[in-house]
């Protein structure tokens, strides 16, 4: 036995998991967004050096339900985890949970998750392969950058999205009715009008030195309307991108002690976030629906042998894949119950003629935090079909991203597209029964605001 398994050991790969909560597709440099907003260059090392992926998407776009996707291979509905609750993020000087323990620690919460994965990998027992799960939590709300990159991109003005001022004409209600935008929703913490209460006195000084006299310039300036928006999407940028420099930073250094011990070439090395992101698209910022931006994470995986580097690979994979993915490359069983399909064929380079061209995706959380109503739907190369179910609306949508790539347009209604409807609809159903998804849909049930039922359980419609 012992010599099984020593023989088999020798074959399995490190796996160096990195996993961003909230980090946007579009502020990765290798994802080519025409705003050209950052430079990542050791997250795009990654994909230089193995496989880019275009079309990485979540079953549900919303940070707790994600990861438990990640963790079990299976779809909210199946693994029981549908929304956020009463989740809780910390920006400086964290508190960190070891071993089941709150301890707080002093220091920016990237650079001491980047800290504790090397000091784990030199502890490790290097007679064994390793899996390292490596979670950064900095470009999530209310993205405090960390003291080193204020004013990082010496007051660059940020070319703003083209759908920054979308009006929600020509969609339904829940698009209209949602409270998510730049304009209503930002908060003065959000945008560091305010100041974060767990700063140390000489953070607070440098804190002080940056935003100080430029939120007093603002203050004079009494923005309202678009020109708020303009100055809110500014500052939303340069607090959201010095997150996303602090991680890439800490992302160099893993690649680095990889490369210095010897282990790049045996190391798996995937970096993805649990969704994409608005970064002002649509007036909006979080996430939450099925619409692309939101949809779509970002993914690159490196892998030394396997991988052809520079590859990409544009068909539809999801994070509900990547258990199966590790276990696959670690040459263990894949329960029969998970629900994605195994990355390790299209790593290889092969693209299997039966890989999915349909997606399903559910998102369940409402009212809280951001009045995103249920919806779920299909999603394929060229199109969504979307069902919006409750509470008070029962509609579906069609979005046709060939002709319409930002989704401003819901074409359910035109004659042209019947008969897609009426495929797109057939596929759902499929996709639900194929996923086990109960007749009726999952109950949401947070907070209560605006006359809405609060906590209780409504009964989702049948897929019609
Ligand atoms: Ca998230």
């Amino acid at each position: 036995m012992g010599f099984t398994h020593a023989a088999a050991a020798k074959k399995q790969p490190n796996i160096v998991f990195i996993f961003s909560d909230d980090h946007a597709y579009q502020a990765i440099s290798a994802y080519k967004d025409p705003r050209k907003l950052v430079e990542t260059p050791n997250i795009d090392r990654i994909g230089r050096e193995g496989m880019l992926f275009q079309r990485c998407v979540v079953p549900n776009s919303i940070c707790g339900p994600s990861r438990a996707c990640v963790l079990t291979g299976k779809y909210n509905h199946i693994n029981g985890y549908f929304n956020n609750s009463n989740c809780k993020f910390d920006g400086n000087n964290p508190p960190m949970i070891e071993m089941g323990k709150q301890v707080k620690r002093e220091g920016y919460v990237t650079d001491i998750i980047g800290n504790d994965s090397l000091k784990w990998l030199q502890q490790r027992d290097k007679s064994k392969p390793f899996l390292l799960m490596c979670q950064h939590k900095a470009p999530h709300r209310p993205w405090e950058p960390p003291i080193r990159f204020l004013n990082h991109d010496q007051g660059r003005v940020y070319d703003e999205p083209a759908s920054l001022f979308d009006n929600y004409e020509n969609r339904g209600l829940a698009v209209r009715d949602q409270e998510m935008t730049l304009e209503k929703t930002m908060n003065r913490l959000d945008v560091k009008l305010s100041v974060p209460g767990d700063l140390n006195p000489e953070q607070r000084k440098a804190w002080d030195a940056y935003y100080g006299p430029r939120n007093e310039a603002y203050e004079k300036l009494k923005l309202q309307g678009k020109d708020l928006v303009h100055w809110r999407y500014q500052r939303y940028m340069h607090d959201y991108l010095g997150c996303v420099k602090a991680v890439d930073e800490n992302v160099g250094r893993v690649l680095k002690y990889l490369d210095d011990e010897g282990q790049s070439d045996n190391t798996i090395v995937v970096y993805s976030a649990d969704q994409g992101f608005y970064l002002g698209e649509h007036g909006w910022f979080d996430k939450r629906w099925i619409f692309e931006e939101s949809l779509r994470a970002p993914l690159l995986v490196r892998w030394p042998g396997v991988t052809k580097p520079g590859s990409e690979f544009k068909g539809i994979v999801s994070n509900i894949d990547f258990a199966e993915t590790f276990l696959e490359a670690a040459g263990l069983p894949v329960p029969a119950d998970m629900q994605g399909h195994s990355l390790v064929p299209v790593l290889k380079g092969e693209m299997p003629s039966d890989w999915r061209k349909s997606f399903y995706y559910h998102y369940y959380e409402f009212p809280q935090p951001h009045h995103v109503r249920p919806h779920y739907g299909v999603v394929t190369d060229r199109y969504k079909l979307v069902h919006f179910y409750a509470p008070d609306v029962d509609y579906w949508e069609l979005y046709d991203r060939e002709k319409d790539p930002n989704e401003m347009r819901d074409c359910s209604g035109d004659p042209a597209y019947a008969k897609t409807v009426e495929e797109l609809k057939a596929e759902v159903l499929r996709l639900r029964q194929e996923l086990k998804v109960p007749e009726a849909d999952e109950p949401w049930h947070f907070g209560g605001r605006r006359g809405d039922a609060g906590a209780g359980n409504v009964k989702g419609k049948k897929t019609k």
